[in-house]
């Protein structure tokens, strides 16, 4: 390998010269009052991606440590874990880990769950939680959210835990219309930052539940997080470089106009399905619920997906593999965060040339 890849993978992607340049600013102090400076920034440029007035926590972990944080903060008796792949998995596993019942209802790989799967789940039990994710990495569906969480709004006083992981900045998310109580991401995928930093959105409602519940622990414990937002302060020394970077991301993302960031990454999607369906490919996700940040394909021609991979590795490229037990069966293309229709073109081209 003559250079570093570029990464088409769904997280890390690449990163933008400005935004590594944005990390390397000289340290600054994390109990003074440059720092409240840039504490505010970022607050305010994740609030606008977000169009929401909640509070915003920042974390010095990755997406997962927040789904944990948020879990232990707000189940009380019984969560309902909606799943359609991986990652929705991943909120079962973490609330089963943390000692609380729950129940994951879902439906197949590949499958968007719908308002009327969650209303029947609904409809079984009295749930405090309700988790989902949006944007299903492991399968590139993008499940309605907004019909969801409506539907579960009308239908019960559930606290909303949503895994905007993949999708947080890359797709319009309008946290304060649809009512989204918890909506999380790590920075590596649609921000395109690099990994190690997470940042989280919080209703009113889940800081109240939050106070009422024993054994948080103390890093992700809410109360702490809110008492020290008031002070325009993280809890504990948080990665000051992340800071920086999403504080210019926010700016990037202001130049180039938050609607046309969402265009362009519904553009790259469509160029994305148009080339594998006029190649005989067909897509893995159910449609119309297809990721707007990234492309699942089913693996119909049966080509060596590894063996694709590697020469594309030769050529400075990388995708990725279908995920878990899609190995070999289907492959990722991610279009998301900086990247920009030509460098896809080139991808595509370049798939091209390898498959004949
Ligand atoms: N949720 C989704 C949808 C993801 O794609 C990922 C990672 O790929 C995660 C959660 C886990 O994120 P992290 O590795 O930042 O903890």
């Amino acid at each position: 390998m003559t250079s570093v890849p570029k990464l088409f993978i769904p997280g890390p992607v690449s990163v933008h010269p400005e935004i590594a340049k944005a990390m390397a600013k000289p340290m600054i102090g994390h109990r003074t009052p440059e720092f409240s400076e840039l504490f505010r920034d970022v607050v305010s440029g994740v609030q606008e991606v977000l169009q929401t007035e909640n509070h915003i926590y920042l974390s010095t972990s990755s997406a997962t440590g927040l789904m944990e944080a948020a879990v232990r903060n707000t189940v009380k008796k019984r969560a309902l874990n909606l799943v359609c792949g991986a990652f929705s998995l991943r909120w079962h596993h973490i609330t089963d880990a943390c000692g609380f019942d729950s129940d994951a209802v879902g439906v197949d790989w590949g499958k968007a769950l719908k308002p009327e799967n969650v209303k029947m789940a609904l409809d079984e039990a009295d749930y405090d939680v309700v988790t989902i994710v949006h944007n299903e990495t492991s399968t590139g569906v993008m499940n309605p959210l907004g019909e969801i969480v409506k539907t579960i709004r009308e239908n019960s006083d559930a606290l909303i835990l949503v895994d905007t992981v993949s999708s947080m900045s890359g797709v319009n998310i309008p946290v304060d219309d649809w009512g989204i109580d918890i909506a999380l991401a790590s920075v590596q995928k649609a921000w395109g930052l690099p990994p190690g930093f997470a940042v989280m959105s919080i209703s009113d409602r889940a800081i109240e539940r939050s106070k009422d519940q024993p054994n948080k622990g103390y890093y992700f414990d809410f109360e702490v997080f809110e008492k020290y937002y008031a002070r325009e302060q993280t809890p504990s020394t948080p990665s000051i470089p992340h800071m920086y970077a999403l504080k210019r991301q926010a700016e990037r993302i202001r130049e180039e106009g938050l609607l046309n960031r969402f265009e362009r990454h519904k553009t790259m999607a469509k160029m994305t399905r148009n080339w594998a369906e006029n190649r005989g490919f067909e897509l893995f996700s159910e449609a119309p619920y297809h990721s707007d940040t990234l492309t699942c394909i089913n693996n119909n021609l049966e080509i060596d997906v590894a063996d694709l991979s590697k020469k594309l590795l030769e050529k400075s490229y990388r995708i990725s593999n279908g995920y878990g037990p899609l190995k070999g069966k289907a492959f990722r293309i991610a279009h998301m965060a900086d990247t920009q229709p030509e460098d896809l073109q080139e991808l595509l081209n370049t798939i091209d040339e390898i498959l004949g």
